[in-house]
């Protein structure tokens, strides 16, 4: 589907839990605003947050930037996924399946839902991350989400982890 939207104000999901996380998260939210015919319009502090997995791995830092776009959804998911690549491309390449330094999800495209088999958007975990819900709350805390209602209602009600808020 097209959006025939100028500009729409987006939000992304931003994580690291490898390398120099929070150098990662940084650099990462001036790659976004770089991105073309986007633009960072806000952006959250960086929080610390425990992994959900199995697996022993680091804590996560995580943040949210608020992007003004007239990029399609899919079309930013493609910058995204570049920018992606661009912080894998600085490891080892014999740890060619090395978990990934950097993840960027769409949280939100405007008021949109969309759903074509690429993008998922509202971001289908987004109510049981509160590594999402934190950050997003900080920067954006009356907005409803699509499907969804009251974001500080999906806060309060999102499985509790520990997540602190970094100062740095
Ligand atoms: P995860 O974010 O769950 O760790 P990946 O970053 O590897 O997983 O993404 C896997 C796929 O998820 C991508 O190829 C993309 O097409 C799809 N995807 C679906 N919805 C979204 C979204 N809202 N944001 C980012 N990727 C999405
Ligand atoms: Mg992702």
């Amino acid at each position: 589907m097209h959006y025939n939207i100028q500009r729409v104000l987006a939000y992304v999901g931003i994580g690291s839990n490898l390398g120099d996380p929070v150098s990662i998260v940084r650099d990462a939210l001036i790659c976004l605003d770089h991105i073309p015919d986007s633009q960072v319009k806000k952006y959250s502090s960086l929080y610390q947050s425990e992994p959900i997995s199995d697996i022993p791995q680091d804590d996560f830092i995580n943040a949210i930037a608020g992007i003004e776009t007239s990029l399609q959804p899919t079309a930013l998911l493609l910058e995204l996924q570049s920018i992606e690549d661009a912080f894998y491309r600085r490891r080892d390449p014999a740890l060619k399946w090395a978990p990934r330094t950097l993840d960027l999800d769409i949280i939100l495209y405007g008021e949109h839902t969309i759903d074509n088999g690429q993008l998922s958007v509202p971001h289908p975990e987004m109510a049981n991350r509160l590594f999402v819900l934190q950050p997003l709350m900080e920067i954006a805390g009356d907005i409803q989400i699509p499907g969804l209602g009251d974001l500080q209602h999906l806060v309060d009600s999102a499985p509790v982890i520990e997540i602190s808020k970094i100062d740095c």
